[in-house]
């Protein structure tokens, strides 16, 4: 029987050009980028060239972009250099964020390093006169650690107004764009951030492949120690094969941005009214209708014996969708997110999340089995 894949924030399918781009670089391409004979000057030639073109895409300096495992290491990288390499003594970070970040806050915000979360406001967007009053109060300089759109719920922060805000009160700013490099355009030289985490495998690359984009007038020492690949920055002999992947799936997702933006978020449209229609009980997690990723739509159904089991029951009927990042082997083990926005605990979470391979038909069939299910 055929899946339908509606969980497309945790991860997507390689496109097949990706792969093709890959390959050479499994196979014929080998060397190692650091050595000076052919097979190296080749390896070296295709990271370079991948970074030039991911630098084009955010409109930055290839020497900004500096490649990592994934945006779980960027967001580490970010965090840690904030606190060791730039004196940030207080962080500022929101409860939803994702556990790559807040784990990381928590771990580095001790000793005579703190931390604090923003106030959200009930549509569960950061309340930026909270951000702007809390950086006020900082005597010492502050990291503000907040990601440009939540892979639960959806909700896009405004990161122009954050990063003017943290220029006033002369902060750093780390931005988790996990969920946005590869699905909105990125202009970093119009964007007063410090540091972004990207992500490969978000948008149609290779899982393990991840960038930092650090701006040029920031300088950090390396998290990964050892030899001196990315400029000494991060040590270990360079996924060449990934970073290719990356920079293919970059190239791809930005040149039909326009297309598969509009196909993705009139699914996701239809989805809201398909529920609505068929669901009288239904509710949306967020501002799903206002400042909310296309990709996402987070949905709250009225907590029955049968709706607890829902993950589970959808997985039964070869429907891939989750409770959001904290949720286990079919069963809603209460996410951070949805705690932190709506702590009703009347309700079940289902995330729905697209891509561009999806289709109103595999939502109708969808909504269908949920009535059922419900
Ligand atoms: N940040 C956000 C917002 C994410 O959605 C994810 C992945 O789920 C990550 C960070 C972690 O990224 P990676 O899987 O590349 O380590």
């Amino acid at each position: 029987m055929e899946r339908i894949y509606f969980d497309n924030a945790a991860t997507t399918a390689l496109d097949k050009e990706v792969l093709e781009a890959m390959l050479p670089y499994m196979t014929t391409h080998f060397g190692n980028p650091s050595s000076i004979y052919s097979y190296g000057r080749e390896t070296r030639l295709a990271i370079e060239t991948a970074r030039k073109t991911i630098a084009k895409l955010l409109n930055a300096h290839p020497g900004e972009i500096f490649f990592t495992s994934g945006g779980t290491e960027s967001n580490n990288t970010a965090i840690a250099a904030a606190v060791h390499d730039l004196g940030c003594k207080h962080i500022i970070s929101s409860p939803i964020e994702h556990h790559a970040v807040l784990h990381t806050v928590e771990y580095y915000g001790c000793g005579d390093v703190s931390y604090s979360y923003v106030k959200l406001l009930s549509n569960g967007h950061v309340d930026l006169e909270d951000l702007e009053d809390q950086l006020s109060l900082q005597k010492e300089r502050c990291l503000v650690t907040l990601m440009h759109a939540n892979n639960e719920i959806g909700n896009l922060l405004d990161i122009t107004a954050v990063s003017n805000l943290c220029r006033k009160y002369n902060a750093i700013f780390h931005s988790d764009c996990v969920q946005t490099v590869g699905h909105y355009p990125i202009d970093l030289r119009n964007t007063p951030v410090h540091f972004i985490s990207g992500s490969g495998h978000k948008f149609h690359g290779p899982k393990a492949t991840g960038i930092l984009y650090i701006n040029d007038n920031v300088k950090i020492h390396p998290l990964i120690l050892g030899g001196s690949q990315e400029r000494n920055m991060r040590a270990g002999t360079e996924n060449v094969y990934g970073i290719v992947g990356f920079a293919k799936a970059l190239e791809m997702a930005m040149s039909d941005h326009e297309k598969d933006s509009t196909y993705i978020q009139s699914l996701k449209t239809y989805m809201i009214e398909q529920l609505r229609k068929n669901i009288k009980s239904v509710s949306f997690n967020g501002d799903a209708e206002g400042k909310s990723l296309y990709t996402v739509l987070s949905a709250a159904f009225p907590k029955t014996e049968k709706s607890e089991m829902i993950l589970f029951n959808l997985d039964i009927n070869h429907i891939c969708a989750s409770g959001g990042s904290a949720c286990t082997s079919g069963a809603d083990q209460g996410s951070h997110v949805i705690h932190a926005i709506n702590n009703n605990p009347n309700l079940v979470t289902v995330r729905f999340s697209f891509s561009k391979y999806n289709t109103k038909k595999e939502i109708d069939a969808v909504t269908s089995k949920l009535r059922e299910l419900i």
